[in-house]
């Protein structure tokens, strides 16, 4: 089985992965050596750390520049598996607790640089550690779409957001505007309307992308309103934020200026791959490039999970099942060297050496 796996994946290599060598005496002498890396600490990130950690593996989590990821900017959550109803914040510090107490290090750095021309792969971060990674997870996720209009960088943090669930207190009672059609704009009007006086909701299209579910909830909240075929062409405003803004109508094709105090963005996401795309395959759209039903990139020893890898599902329950895959496929891809997370383990407490070499797990 072992064998198979390893055969699908090293069949996929690319020529950028071809060089690299696999080889333990690679680690001979090496310092800040640790077995299982993982960049991102959403529910990928998350669910690949318990599983790795449970196995006895060293697991380092590199929480990034949001931890928890974007899960904890979002309201309530009422389809992740097992859970009737919880913050998206109370879900992922839940998640965060059953990582770190199964024995993961979730440190508060964010890795800048990342080299997978040899292994183990050397890892950077803004903060200064340096790391050699006998594997690693990618579960960077993804950051938010910008409208790219005029006003939108003049005005961001000044009245342009896109996180409601952040901002909402400070539009009380004010008129606010929520471009996108997906459950996140939906959730975003949610999360608005409390404050707000008026909250508009703008759809490029003449239907919602959201579901069903989301949508009903609209229904009974009186200070919501949706435009369909809307779309804004220029964002106003002046020393104390935004004050307007130009709505283009995709019918009439006139442009009409709204006096709204708040533009708040949920136009869908980019996935996180920028220090990534010299290093592995990307899909056209930017997200990592997975092999079948695996987690493999393909950089043999790099895997990818969450919506890092996923410009179809993006939901948090399947990014949590993908780190639980990854976390399968690292124990195949580093059983295959002879670091099985027994001979890890034994690494660890300092009783045994592979193949006759030392090296110091961090
Ligand atoms: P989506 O990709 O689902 O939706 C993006 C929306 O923005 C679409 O309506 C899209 O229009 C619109 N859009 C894209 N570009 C522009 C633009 N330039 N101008 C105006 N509108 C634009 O992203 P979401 O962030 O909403 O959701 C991502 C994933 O997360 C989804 O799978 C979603 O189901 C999930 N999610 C689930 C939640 C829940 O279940 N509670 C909550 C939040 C997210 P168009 O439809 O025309 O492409």
């Amino acid at each position: 089985m072992n064998r198979l796996w390893l055969v699908v994946c090293f069949a996929s290599l690319i020529s950028a992965s071809s060089d690299v060598k696999y080889d333990l005496k690679n680690l001979t002498g090496q310092r800040n050596v640790v077995s299982m890396v993982i960049i991102g600490s959403g529910p990928a990130g998350c669910a690949a750390a318990t599983y790795g950690a449970r196995a006895g593996m060293d697991v380092l989590v590199y929480e990034g520049p949001l931890p928890g990821g974007a899960l904890t900017e979002t309201g309530f959550v009422e389809n992740w598996p097992g859970i009737k109803r919880a913050k998206g914040a109370d879900i992922m510090e839940s998640q965060r607790c059953q990582a770190a107490d199964a024995g993961a290090r979730i440190v508060a750095e964010t890795v800048s640089e990342v080299n997978f021309s040899s292994w183990p792969f050397k890892l950077k971060t803004y903060e200064g550690s340096e790391i050699n990674a006998l594997s690693v997870v990618i579960a960077a996720g993804s950051s938010p779409r910008k409208l790219n209009v005029p006003g939108e960088k003049e005005f961001w943090g000044m009245g342009v957001s896109v996180c409601a669930v952040c901002d909402a207190p400070f539009y009380e009672d004010r008129e606010v505007i929520v471009i996108g059609g997906g459950d996140s704009a939906v959730e975003q009007v949610i999360q608005l309307s409390p404050y707000a006086k008026k909250v508009t909701q703008f759809v490029r299209r003449d239907a919602m992308r959201a579901s069903v579910a989301m949508q009903n909830k609209l229904r009974n909240i009186k200070n919501v309103s949706v435009e369909y075929l809307k779309d804004i062409a220029r964002i106003h405003g002046d020393d104390t934020g935004v004050t307007a803004v130009d709505a283009y109508d995709k019918k009439t094709k006139k442009i009409e200026r709204r006096n709204v105090e708040g533009v708040f963005l949920a136009i869908g996401h980019s996935a996180r791959t920028q220090i990534f795309a010299d290093e592995i395959q990307l899909e056209k759209d930017g997200s990592v490039k997975v092999l079948g039903r695996s987690q493999c990139t393909s950089m043999p020893g790099v895997f990818a999970a969450g919506d890092v890898a996923d410009n179809v599902y993006r939901q948090a329950g399947v990014a949590a099942g993908d780190g639980s895959k990854a976390e399968r496929d690292v124990e195949h891809f580093l059983g295959d060297l002879g670091l099985t997370p027994t001979v890890i383990r034994s690494l660890r407490d300092g009783t045994r050496k592979v193949s006759g070499l030392k090296f110091y797990l961090n």
